[in-house]
């Protein structure tokens, strides 16, 4: 259904029962979705120490790697190592994390995804005062001139993309909305039209 959907791209949560209160999948299941996958995987760690695993989720056909500003001690080295091995790069950042910590990591980075909800959990409630957020960086990435997406995480439906899109986000992830929805292909079109 996703292959034939107008989606771009395939998000997959990666939860490690510590980083997170709850555990989703691992390297085996991303390795048999890429097998059938016919849109890149947009993989998104929700994992402490993600290094130790970048080269191991590039083996099994991440295209995007995605890593919580959280979980990372040597933010700048894990980035630029994600790029070294050929995938884009992405940072996200939690709801209570201020987006001016990422001025520093812009220059060597594809996209900052905002989490909307606290990461752990598919169906939660959007959080409204991340529009702030995401304004606010958007502000930094043009004043910079930094070739930087905004993808936006967590609670997003048919209610509060347009509004995402007009404030500034160019990638939005759903799950709940189009999987619990009676037709998820024609509810990625209306988020698609939308948007
Ligand atoms: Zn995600």
């Amino acid at each position: 259904m996703v292959n034939q959907s107008s989606a771009d791209w395939i998000h997959c949560d990666i939860m490690d029962g510590v980083f997170v209160p709850n555990i989703s999948f691992g390297l085996p299941v991303v390795e048999h979705v890429k097998k059938i996958a016919e849109k890149p995987l947009d993989v998104h760690l929700m994992i402490i120490d993600p290094d130790r695993y970048l080269s191991r989720f590039h083996e099994v056909g991440a295209n995007i790697l995605t890593v919580q500003y959280e979980a990372c001690v040597h933010l700048q080295r894990t980035v630029t190592e994600i790029r070294r091995l050929g995938m884009k790069a992405g940072v996200a950042i939690n709801p209570h994390t201020p987006v001016a910590l990422l001025v520093n990591t812009l220059p060597f980075i594809d996209m900052v995804l905002i989490m909307t909800v606290n990461p752990g959990f598919g169906g939660q409630s959007f959080i409204p005062e991340c529009y702030g957020k995401i304004r606010e960086l958007r502000s930094i990435i043009e004043k910079g001139g930094y070739n930087v997406l905004i993808e936006a995480d967590g609670g997003i439906d048919i209610s509060n993309a347009a509004k995402l899109v007009g404030t500034g986000v160019n990638v939005l992830v759903a799950g709940h909305s189009i999987f619990s929805s009676a037709n998820p292909s024609e509810t990625i079109s209306k988020l698609k039209t939308l948007s």
